[in-house]
């Protein structure tokens, strides 16, 4: 993915095709944040819904 990346978003995921690779971003101009509990009651119940395997 080449281009510039948002710096409103910080990512870690270097396995979505859409993440910075050279630094802890990502690329896209906007991300869809989900959950995946009906009730979000930790940050370990919401995922990035934008993400897309490389
Ligand atoms: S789409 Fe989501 S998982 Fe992928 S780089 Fe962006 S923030 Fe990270």
């Amino acid at each position: 993915m080449m281009g510039k990346h948002n710096d409103s978003i910080g990512c870690v995921v270097s396995e979505c095709r859409f993440h910075a690779k050279a630094e802890d971003y990502c690329t896209l101009e906007k991300i869809q944040v989900t959950k995946h509990e009906s009730l979000a009651k930790t940050k370990q119940c919401t995922d990035c819904g934008s993400f897309e395997k490389e």
